[in-house]
């Protein structure tokens, strides 16, 4: 059948040494082979999630390890019924993800030690652990491993803050810290360990190997797993499902993301169906009456049906600023 799809998430940190050309003549070929994604390049190395055929994928593999920078890298792979891209694109980047710290960690000579799912899943029971999720926000919200904490912090150029504010709490204890495939903890727990914290570990593949994992199977993952593709969401938790992802509007159990339709906020926010067509798919009343709303557009309606469907919810375009 042609719908035999996969999606490779996957990263190594080595230096590429002309991060420019190598963009450019790996955008060629992976758009030679069929492939759609996004791929990060830098001088400290490559990041990417790509989705094509299984032939496809399967070469690129290939192709990938003969290069002996990339011999050893990791791949995450899922069973697609299509692909989670509409194009492809390699992009150049200071960073394979943005973390700006302001001493830079090198993962390869510094960094937290490994955990495999196994040996996470049994370190969060005990006592002496405190588990922090390294991703974003609303990540987080969607999903995430149970008694987790998450900094609360908009970019990690706040972390240095946040942790002198909770050293308290992380002093004297064992340290674990997850991301969706690995990358971001490599850097986040390495910049601890700068820190002097010294009990620090990583879950080693990141959500998605634990959620893959036989023994565990996903166990205390509450939610679903954010990912940077079509798909949104992955599922994790093999053994049960606690939806934790709470509707931005009436606090509901929630897991369904859509972005605000006031173009300049665009922000992801959980919502139902209902309430998406309630309040205009706006995450403020000033997204609301932003006059360049897309969901006004998408459903065609003139200033009359705007200002009714605003009066249902207490709200008018009168409001606007
Ligand atoms: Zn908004």
């Amino acid at each position: 059948m042609e719908n035999n799809y996969q999606v490779l998430l996957y990263y190594k940190y080595v230096p590429i040494d002309d991060p420019e050309t190598f963009s450019i003549e790996h955008l060629d070929y992976c758009k030679e082979l069929g492939l759609r994604g996004r791929i990060l390049v830098a001088h400290e190395g490559l990041n990417g999630t790509v989705s094509g055929t299984v032939e496809q994928t399967t070469q690129y593999m290939e192709d990938l390890r003969k290069d002996p920078r990339f011999s050893d890298i990791e791949f995450k792979i899922d069973e697609s019924d299509g692909h989670a891209f509409k194009k492809m694109h390699v992009r150049h980047r200071d960073e394979i993800v943005s973390f700006r710290l302001e001493e830079d960690i090198d993962p390869n000579e510094l960094t937290g030690n490994y955990l495999s799912p196994k040996e996470f899943y049994e370190k969060m029971h005990q006592e002496n652990t405190i588990i922090i999720d390294a991703r974003n926000d609303y990540e987080y919200d969607l999903g995430h491993f149970r008694g987790a904490i998450r900094p609360d912090i908009n970019a990690f150029r706040e972390l240095p803050d946040w942790i002198e504010e909770h050293k308290e709490e992380l002093e004297g204890k064992e340290i674990l810290t997850y991301c969706t495939g690995g990358i971001r903890c490599e850097k986040f727990s390495g910049w601890l360990k700068n820190k002097g914290f010294e009990n620090v570990n990583q879950l080693h593949g990141g959500i998605v190997s634990y959620g893959k994992d036989e023994e565990v199977q996903g166990k205390l993952w509450d939610g679903q797993c954010y990912v940077f593709d079509e798909r949104i969401s992955v599922p994790i938790n093999q053994e049960e499902h606690v939806v934790v992802g709470r509707d931005h509007f009436d606090g509901e159990p929630c897991e369904r993301y859509v972005n605000c339709a006031s173009p300049e906020c665009n922000d992801q926010i959980l919502c139902s169906e209902e309430n998406e067509h309630k309040y205009l798919r706006g995450c403020s009343p000033e997204c609301r009456v932003d006059p360049e709303n897309r969901y006004i557009v998408e459903h065609s309606m003139n200033q009359e049906e705007w200002e009714e469907r605003l009066n249902e919810i207490g709200e008018s375009l009168k409001q606007r600023v």
